[in-house]
């Protein structure tokens, strides 16, 4: 299991090794969301997030790895590989080390065992929580959960608000969000744009993974939220789509091989279009 821990050890390393570090924002239990940049200050930046559902860690290994291979990369881009470090640090030590909110998780977990938690640790889903066709997505719930609680309102959660503020601060040409699991790349919002789905198509063909343009049954994501901005972005879930969750890092292994120079080439399909 990739945890807390691991994300700072990479990131003290990757700050020695020349990426710029810093934090988007803090969570509810005050850690922090961290940001690694590479390449270039100016012109187009790309932002890659990961671990946005905590049961999804993989993601925030495979980010970390991509940080690691863009080190000497021109194009600007910030990984952001834990947008959930609660949730991260729920399911790896237990509801004894969520502060004041050990009652509640248990009593919405039903259980002690949290390997597949989502949320954050005030149960709310995160990337439900964005503004875009907020509560309106299928599955979405409106108590607290393990996962798919949209929260009291869009971005009342200081996770969300965070990298809502520094995606407006970045104002970046595309944005990358990874989940797991399925091996498929969303994404369309509604927008009428060619070319969105001809990014999207490229990606998905150099991953082989699957297209995927929406039944509109998603709402409240970050990609969602991102689209409605007028950015261009996708989420892509990793892993074959037979794995069970929680996944780990064996069970990935191919597809972190197949994302690792996803953003660089990004990058260069964008601005050749
Ligand atoms: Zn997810």
């Amino acid at each position: 299991m990739y945890t807390y821990r691991n994300l700072q050890e990479d990131f003290s390393l990757l700050s020695k090794k020349g990426a710029r570090v810093g934090s988007v924002g803090n969570s509810v239990l005050n850690n922090r969301i961290y940001y690694a940049h590479t390449g270039s200050d100016s012109g187009s930046q790309i932002i890659v997030t990961g671990g946005i559902h905590a049961r999804e860690n993989v993601t925030s290994l495979l980010v970390v790895k991509q940080a690691y291979r863009h080190l000497n990369c021109a194009m600007g881009i910030y990984f952001v590989p834990m947008l959930n470090p609660d949730g991260a640090v729920l399911i790896e030590r237990g509801w004894r080390h969520v502060g004041r909110y050990t009652s509640m998780v248990r009593q919405i977990n039903g259980s002690d065992d949290f390997s597949l938690w989502k949320a954050n640790v005030r149960g709310v889903d995160l990337n439900n929580n964005f503004d875009a066709k907020f509560g309106l997505g299928k599955g979405n719930l409106t108590k607290p959960s393990s996962h798919g609680y949209i929260g009291k309102y869009p971005f009342s959660e200081p996770e969300s608000a965070a990298i809502r503020d520094f995606t407006l601060k970045v104002k970046p040409s595309y944005t990358v969000s990874y989940h797991a699991k399925g091996r498929e790349v969303y994404w369309y919002f509604g927008q009428d744009n060619a070319r969105d789905k001809v990014m999207a198509s490229k990606i998905a063909r150099y991953l082989d993974y699957k297209r995927v343009d929406g039944d509109m049954q998603s709402a409240g994501g970050y990609k969602d939220w991102c689209v409605l901005q007028g950015i261009s972005a996708v989420t892509i879930e990793i892993g074959k789509d037979e794995l069970s969750h929680p996944l780990c890092e064996g069970d990935v292994a191919e597809d972190i091989e197949r994302n690792l120079d996803l953003p660089q080439k990004i990058h260069l399909w964008n601005k050749n279009f």
